[in-house]
């Protein structure tokens, strides 16, 4: 049962003080300052409140019954689910905050699957031995986000500015900063940043509403796969590729299932983009094409004409992941639909200046950018086309992409990109109940055209050592971020 309904605030307060919880004490040593922001209400106040604190009860609970044995395994923690009828996915996302907050240590135990299989898999996990930590008292030590900023490692998803609840962090040219003197320490930041550590296990089995931990290989969980293109006009003429991430909005609108959408649009700097929120189908015609450019859309989350939740939300990976945690966090962000776009990379807006300058064109000209076949490719307004391949310019990548493992936006309600259909197409993965009802909605309303993606050259393999290939890079530099003794993000 929520705390809320059975117990009274001071007396929450006294075992808030018995957990030792920075979280808690800081919610409710800032709560005076979280009002006077006004991104909070009240209501959402308590709430959040209350979630927390029933979520760090929870976690205590579990550390208590983890400290008891010497070595704990999965059926431990089965044990403990069923003593605390709590789901499993909550309690590995709490062992993932506890491993995290360096209370507990994790060995885990994983099978080899055959490399052949179709899915490319290589492991499976199968157990998981935990130890407490010597000297471990259950307190967590505060860690500023800005541990993230400083170690090149925050992806710019903009999360931690959109849910801070006394509005003190900005995230300018991609990279973050948070205003000490507002700060109240709460650490919600940092508990909700997808690059802290990111409980995906949890997250598939949200994705598949399930308790059975699978293994689904290099494009995640997913229902079906389409290659797919679009039949509005007004959006053939402006998108790149097939127009399913503008069809989806545009038929959103239309349909009136939500009133706005969070995304991107250029700013008055040519090429560099903005978050944005969208009101209409005249929005998604114009600010339709993919921009390449990081763009922290995330932070708008904060914006109050969101509070209805009528709204569908267009990010890349680690802006999927974001939203997907938050779930966990049980940060209580009422959305319509998360469209996800397959990212390889983003660059900074110097970054993408050089390669402007690289190819020659003026930025001011550039009318479309495109990856295209191991390039990347610069069309201006005065009929030029650009290209240099993408190994000449990964330098000028945002360094934090190197730690990112997702390809194909694995945490969307539907992915939406290029790779693996041919020009003109979009590949269209359906991961969710809400994604298929969304996509098969667009067909029936004779907005797209669909095909079967065994039918489509180069299809599936392509894409999967696509996403292999990114899923591998990111592993080596993980690994050579640990061995540097570097901080890296724990997936
Ligand atoms: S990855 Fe996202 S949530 Fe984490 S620090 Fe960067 S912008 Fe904030
Ligand atoms: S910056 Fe982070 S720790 Fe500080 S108030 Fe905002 S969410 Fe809390
Ligand atoms: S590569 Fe990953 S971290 Fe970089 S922008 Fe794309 S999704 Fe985000």
């Amino acid at each position: 049962m929520n705390s809320e309904k059975s117990l009274s605030w001071e007396f929450l307060k006294n075992v808030a003080e018995t957990l030792d919880s920075f979280r808690i004490r800081a919610l409710i040593d800032g709560k005076d300052d979280i009002l006077k922001a006004g991104i909070y209400s009240e209501d959402q106040y308590y709430a959040l409140y209350f979630e927390m604190f029933d979520l760090e009860k929870l976690k205590y609970e579990l550390l208590t019954f983890l400290k008891n044995k010497s070595k704990s395994n999965f059926k431990d923690l089965k044990t403990f689910t069923s003593i605390k009828r709590i789901d499993l996915k909550t309690i590995l996302f709490l062992l993932t905050l506890l491993k995290n907050e360096k209370l507990v240590s994790i060995e885990e135990l994983n099978e080899q699957i055959d490399p052949d299989d179709e899915k490319l898999s290589t492991t499976k996990l199968t157990d998981y031995f935990i130890t407490v930590n010597d000297n471990v008292t259950g307190k967590t030590i505060y860690e500023p986000v800005q541990v993230i900023f400083d170690a090149k490692i925050c992806s710019g998803c903009g999360m931690c500015a959109g849910i801070c609840p006394v509005n003190c962090i900005e995230i300018i040219n991609g990279f973050g900063k948070v205003n000490d003197d507002v700060c109240i320490r709460c650490g919600l930041c940092y508990y909700v940043c997808p690059r802290t550590s990111l409980p995906t296990t949890s997250m598939q089995m949200i994705q598949m509403h399930t308790n059975e931990i699978e293994d689904y290989g290099q494009l995640g969980t997913y229902l079906e796969i389409f290659s797919a293109q679009t039949k509005i006009k007004d959006i053939k003429n402006v998108c790149q590729d097939g127009g399913i991430t503008s069809s989806c909005l545009y038929y959103l609108f239309n349909s009136k299932q939500i009133d706005l959408a969070l995304g991107a649009t250029m700013s008055e700097d040519p090429w560099r983009p903005k978050p944005f929120l969208l009101g209409s189908t005249e929005d998604v015609i114009s600010s339709a094409g993919t921009k390449y450019v990081n763009n922290p859309n995330l932070s708008l989350l904060n914006d109050k004409s969101l509070l209805d939740g009528n709204f569908a939300i267009v990010g890349v990976p680690c802006q999927m992941q974001a939203l997907l945690k938050s779930k966990l966090c049980r940060l209580q962000l009422e959305y319509k639909y998360r469209i996800g776009i397959f990212c390889m990379e983003s660059f900074s807006y110097d970054g993408f200046l050089k390669i402007c300058n690289l190819v020659d064109a003026n930025v001011g000209d550039v009318i479309k950018t495109d990856i295209n076949k191991g390039k990347f490719f610069i069309y201006t307004n005065t009929g030029n086309e650009f290209s240099v391949p993408i190994k000449e310019i990964t330098h000028l990548a945002r360094p934090d992409c190197e730690v990112c493992y997702d390809l194909t936006s694995e945490f969307a309600d539907i992915s939406i990109g290029s790779i693996g259909s041919p020009s003109g197409w979009n590949t269209v993965i359906i991961r969710t109940p809400e994604g298929k009802k969304l996509y098969n909605e667009l067909i029936t309303n004779d907005i797209i055209e669909s095909v079967n993606y065994d039918n489509v050259k180069p299809g599936l393999s392509l894409l999967q050592k696509i996403a292999r290939s990114k899923k591998v890079k990111c592993q080596k530099h993980l690994d050579e971020k640990r061995k540097e003794n570097l901080r890296f993000p724990s997936y």
